[in-house]
């Protein structure tokens, strides 16, 4: 069986207040408000059938992530504070009740919380776990097998909600596997993760630098050791995505916190943003539409980013070599650069999982293939060839990828159409591509005036 990667919505990262917090003016959530950024409560929801976590915000999250919870069949709770249960959940499945059961899973006082919710006709069920259980979970797309790991929550003060938070190791039926791990301190004994190479693992990072607050959660100083913990045992390896959540305003402003973050290898990303399998994402727009920017403000919630510049060298053309040095000055320095139209299809083949391959640009890349082809390009035919096998190619490298892969291209087709042949030749064969490549991707992106508008997924 091949190992198919979860899809994980990540809906939300924010810690129990959100980022920024409502009643706070600190510098970092005065950072927030100032661009209008907001992170609710974190939960995530994978390959739509299982949710993980239920705060109040998850309604609005779900909505505002284009996704709906009528296929999901079960609910995994780590605990029942506020910000990751809110029974209320419950009301709104009876006003709509799907037709099969939901199943809900949390410790005793996850139970408790959702009893006066439930009315005789809501179509829920409610299990009780502990940790060391094994559950699992049916849907119309398999079993999933969930084991449930004793979080380290506690606090300063006793609390028994708290004592007894828990953890969520879920192993999908197609080979997949990813570990929930909000609301915890480091753990010492990680020995229940031995061997689980996760493909995903959500882990929080609630403190930032306030590294004396006393409570079962993670910081920038400790969270570096948990994951090295998780590391030495097998359960992150070299394609592990580790994604942050529960991010409290005790972290430092997002800029600084990404490049933190990226140098643990872990990733930052917006609410809503699907992690785990890999995505194809087409970026077009005209010259100076933004489409550059787009694409790397993407790509900065990665890690691991490979990116590709697909200009062949001008020797001696001094306003070209200025305008490709501007773009790489732009890019964090942990990025690895490829050159060349001929980098783009090795790259992409040898891309690992979890990582990212930026394509600038797609234009350049076609150029360099119809200059291969016919140097003068004045065999039309060949050059017509040429460009519909290398397109072939490039979906073929596309789907097999690992990596998200985000390509960016040049909508030529919008101006007057050009007044040389080779212009007119090269604007249908660019067109054309884009149209084919378009049929590959899960999303399709035009820039106009730095705004993005998202014109559906590639398959129409
Ligand atoms: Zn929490
Ligand atoms: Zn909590």
């Amino acid at each position: 069986m091949t190992r198919l990667t979860p899809e994980v919505v990540v809906l939300g990262t924010g810690a129990a207040d959100g980022w920024p917090s409502p009643f706070c003016d600190c510098l970092s959530c005065a950072d927030m408000r100032q661009r209008r950024r907001v992170r609710t409560t974190t939960s995530a929801l994978v390959d739509g059938l299982i949710l993980l976590d239920a705060g109040a915000a998850v309604p609005s999250a779900v909505a505002r992530a284009g996704r709906s919870l009528r296929e999901a069949h079960h609910v995994l709770v780590t605990h029942a504070h506020p910000d990751h249960l809110d029974p209320a959940l419950l009301l709104w499945l009876d006003w709509n009740p799907t037709p099969h059961t939901l199943h809900v899973w949390g410790p005793p006082a996850v139970a408790s919380a959702c009893r006066d919710w439930i009315g005789p006709r809501t179509p829920v069920h409610v299990h009780e776990v502990s940790p060391g259980d094994e559950i699992a979970l049916s849907t119309p797309s398999g079993t999933y097998l969930a084991r449930v790991i004793a979080a380290r929550h506690e606090g300063c003060t006793p609390d028994a909600v708290a004592a007894e938070a828990v953890l969520y190791d879920i192993a999908t039926p197609t080979g997949g596997r990813i570990l929930y791990a909000t609301d915890t301190g480091l753990l010492d004994d990680v020995a229940p993760m031995r061997d689980a190479a996760y493909d995903v693992i959500l882990v929080e990072e609630t403190f930032g630098d306030h590294v004396d607050h006393g409570t079962g959660h993670l910081d920038l100083s400790s969270l570096p050791v948990m994951l090295e913990r998780l590391r030495e045992v097998g359960a992150r390896t070299e394609s592990t995505q580790v994604v942050a959540v529960h991010l409290g305003h005790h972290n430092p402003p997002e800029a600084l916190l990404r490049d933190r973050l990226a140098s643990m290898g872990v990733r930052l990303v917006d609410d809503g943003t699907v992690v785990g399998a890999p995505r194809r994402e087409l970026i077009l727009g005209g010259a100076r539409s933004g489409k550059s920017r787009e694409a790397e403000r993407r790509a900065l919630s990665f890690a691991d980013v490979t990116y590709v510049a697909t200009a062949a060298e001008r020797p001696g053309d001094d306003e070209w070599a200025a305008r490709v040095e501007a773009h790489r000055a732009r890019r964090p320095s942990h990025w690895r650069t490829a050159e060349g139209p001929e980098s783009l299809l090795p790259v992409l083949r040898g891309a690992r999982p979890g990582t990212a391959v930026l394509v600038d640009c797609l234009t350049l890349w076609l150029t360099g293939v119809l200059d291969a082809a016919s140097p003068d390009w004045e065999d039309a035919a060949a050059l017509a060839v040429a460009a519909q096998d290398a397109t072939k190619e490039l979906i073929d490298a596309l789907s097999a990828c690992a990596a998200t892969v985000i390509l960016v291209s040049n909508e030529v087709g919008m101006g007057v159409v050009p007044a040389t042949r080779a212009g007119r030749l090269f604007a249908d064969l660019l067109g054309r591509a884009h149209q084919e490549i378009a049929t590959a991707c899960d999303t399709v992106t035009l820039m106009v005036a730095g705004r993005a508008v998202e014109i559906g997924d590639g398959r129409g």
